[in-house]
């Protein structure tokens, strides 16, 4: 999934896993000799992890969550739609590492799609995930089918208000409560410590935040920066749908932003400067679709009109072909220093917390 190029059972290397690959690959070796018991250091205590479980019910993954809290074990939560790439392996790694167990769903939502999207061909390879999983040390899969999460007649929602309706909430007006209520419920049936989520998808990010806070939901909201292909493009599991010309255009998303980062590193301060410079970036690309563009405050997503307060956000999302795409970057203009899109991160660990 980490682009089509990728012929292999997994992903390919960036610089920089060399090393954690290497200890997963001497993990995998010493579980093909069934040693099945290997000592590992997580939330920095050593200790001993058993196989991987692979939990379809919810009652169960309840239960098990619940004994592993009263054996005062640290519990991170990684949810997922599975399609597995190396972003969502940056969250797995960072989970096992401060946490004693962790917990990783994949589940793709129905209720987070609107009709005509991507949910039947979303791709679903659910053995190569559980081989990703099973080699980044997670604890216990939870892949409920969409019966287990959703009764008959299911009719409550959970749902944000304001954040939501910006950006991608405008583009995808039902999206966004798709994603509340099942975080909600996974919340509930995964009672875990701490939850990781993505800074690929910003919004979503910012709307968790802000649901946890709201209804005062007993978990810790860690961000992790996005995890990219070396030039750039914000891995997804969506850029498997592209074309190889497609690939090559998607980097225009990164391009935009880095434009926008450059000018402000070079002291430009004004953000219709920096929005009219994003849009030259985007036109340049044929294939390109641009739906926003758009310098923003960090909490509230409103679109700036001034720089005048700093860290701010900038955010780009558009349709290669079909494909509907997203990226953003952190930009802090104060200290003249550019946001996470400077280098081309792995995933070596989270950026300060919000
Ligand atoms: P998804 O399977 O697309 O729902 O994503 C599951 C989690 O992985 C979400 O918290 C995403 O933000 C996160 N994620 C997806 N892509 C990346 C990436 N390139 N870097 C870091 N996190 C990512």
């Amino acid at each position: 999934m980490a682009g089509r190029n990728n012929s292999a059972n997994k992903f390919p290397l960036v610089k920089g896993d060399f090393e954690r690959n290497k200890f997963h690959k001497n993990l995998h070796k010493s579980i093909r000799l069934k040693i099945l018991l290997t000592p590992f250091t997580r939330g920095g205590i050593t200790q001993t992890t058993s196989k991987m479980q692979i939990i379809k019910n919810s009652n169960d993954i309840y239960n098990i969550t619940q004994k592993w809290r009263q054996e005062n074990q640290q519990i991170g939560f990684v949810p997922t739609m599975g399609a597995l790439h190396e972003g969502h392996i940056s969250l797995c790694n960072i989970a096992r590492q401060e946490n004693q167990k962790y917990i990783t769903s994949i589940f793709v939502n129905p209720t987070q799609f609107a009709p005509g999207e991507d949910y039947d061909k979303y791709f679903r390879p659910f053995e190569r995930d559980c081989e990703l999983l099973r080699d980044a040390g997670c604890d216990a899969i939870f892949a409920p089918d969409a019966a287990q999460m959703y009764e008959e007649q299911s009719s409550t929602k959970v749902s944000v208000s304001g954040l939501t309706s910006l950006w991608e909430g405008a583009v995808r007006p039902t999206h966004f409560d798709g994603v509340t209520t099942i975080v909600s419920k996974l919340f509930h049936l995964v009672p875990a410590h701490r939850a990781y989520f993505g800074e690929k998808d910003y919004q979503q990010l910012k709307i968790i935040q802000r649901m946890v806070r709201d209804l005062n939901f007993p978990i810790e909201i860690i961000p992790v920066p996005t995890v990219r292909e070396s030039d750039g493009l914000a891995k997804s599991s969506r850029n498997a749908y592209l074309n190889p010309a497609e690939r090559q255009a998607a980097t225009v998303l990164y391009q935009a932003l880095q434009s926008a980062v450059k000018l402000v590193a070079d002291g430009e301060k004004d953000i219709k400067v920096l929005l009219d410079e994003m849009h030259k970036v985007c036109e340049k690309e044929p294939l390109f679709q641009l739906d926003y563009a758009a310098i923003v405050d960090t909490e509230t997503l409103q679109p700036l009109m001034c720089l005048e307060k700093s860290p701010v956000r900038a955010l780009i999302a558009g349709y290669i072909g079909r494909t509907h795409l997203i990226d953003n970057c952190g930009i802090n203009f104060n200290a003249m220093r550019l946001g996470n899109i400077d280098s081309i991160k792995t995933s070596n660990g989270p950026e300060p917390r919000y």
